[in-house]
């Protein structure tokens, strides 16, 4: 079969490889029909992310058709359509139990193979999947290859980055609920200011998934008109990082404070400073972009001044299944639809 093949930093080839095979009874092989060219390939083709043997097959979005299965599959059968998270998980251990599936105790990126341990890529025509039964998650009839595709990774995680800054707000929220009358009226989210910076896939995702869950004012930073352009057109107001102040605007918006909730979604130290800086006393910082940086451009004295609350981290794919099913049930669903699945054929 053909894949794209890691080889060195900025070189990757494509080649012929064999077909993978079942080496558990609880792998499944997909026929890849769309595999996904993601912003966090860029780590390993630029070597940031060390230590990749040559050879790997790149790549960790893919949706296709189970090809042949395990003795042990359960739920799975061969012509099954399916979608992958970006890394598998055994559905058993300590974090799979608890929801955290990016962080299980057996689980592998798909893409990374180091020193001969860890799973390829979907960039391929076959992939062998570890623990096909907890990792894979079938697709319903109505979406389509390409909407599957987003929920690998760059809805998920833009979904996880926008929820879990409502989250860590929450507190205050039901507290301005609980003790002004006049707040009762509202909308919960009505008067929270929302920063998006990066309108990348996965920034773009978080401006969608953020209104999806109610938020009303949200606002997006980039250097790339473009993208910027695509961030009105989801909802966002549009703020350019060098033609215009993001700071001295966020702050005229909000009477001088700052963000309530600044979304990350570069993944460097410039961005998290920026973040930072948009952040009013007391708000929440939640940040996506994988960063390879090993310090943070503020201290926790900065921190501790300010009363951050930081969230981070890798989104655990036991979301795109919630995803999938609450897409049909949830009231908020009413305008969302739209919001989330428009860009998706033509997909940046
Ligand atoms: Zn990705
Ligand atoms: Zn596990």
């Amino acid at each position: 079969m053909q894949a794209i093949t890691f080889q060195q930093p900025y070189k990757v080839l494509v080649k012929t490889v064999p077909i993978p095979k079942i080496l558990q009874d609880t792998d499944v092989i997909v026929k890849v029909c769309v595999s996904g060219l993601c912003g966090s390939d860029l780590h390993v083709y630029r070597g940031d992310e060390v230590g990749i043997d040559k050879d790997t097959i790149m790549g960790h979005e893919f949706m296709g058709i189970v090809n042949e299965i395990g003795s042990n599959v359960k739920d799975l059968k061969v012509g099954d359509r399916v979608l992958s998270p970006f890394s598998s998980c055994c559905g058993e251990c300590f974090y799979c139990c608890r929801g955290i599936t990016s962080r299980c105790e057996k689980g592998q990126l798909f893409g990374c193979l180091k020193n001969g341990y860890g799973i390829h890529g979907g960039q391929a025509e076959y992939v062998r999947v570890p623990f096909a039964s907890s990792t894979l998650v079938k697709i319903p009839e109505g979406i389509s290859d390409n909407t599957a595709l987003l929920l690998c990774d760059v809805l998920c995680t833009g979904y996880f980055c926008a929820e879990n800054g409502l989250n860590e707000l929450a507190p205050q929220i039901s507290y301005l609920k609980q003790y002004k009358l006049e707040y009762q009226k509202k909308d919960e989210y009505d008067d929270i200011v929302v920063v998006v910076v990066g309108c990348g896939p996965v920034g773009l995702m978080s401006i969608a998934s953020a209104i999806y869950l109610g938020v009303k004012n949200i606002y997006s930073i980039d250097s790339i008109q473009e993208r910027l352009e695509i961030a009105k057109e989801f909802g966002a107001t549009p703020i350019h990082l060098i033609d215009e102040n993001p700071i001295e605007k966020i702050k005229e918006i909000t009477n001088g404070r700052g963000a309530d909730i600044v979304l990350e979604a570069v993944g460097n130290l410039l961005s998290l400073d920026l973040s930072f800086k948009l952040l009013r006393t007391a708000g929440v910082l939640s940040s996506i972009g994988l960063n390879h940086s090993n310090t943070f451009p503020f201290n926790p004295n900065d921190g501790y001044n300010k009363n951050l609350k930081y969230i981070s981290g890798r989104c655990p794919s036991v979301i795109c299944d919630t995803l999938l099913q609450t897409s049909a049930t949830t009231s908020r669903q009413q305008h969302a639809p739209s919001v989330l699945t428009r860009k998706t054929d033509d997909q940046k």
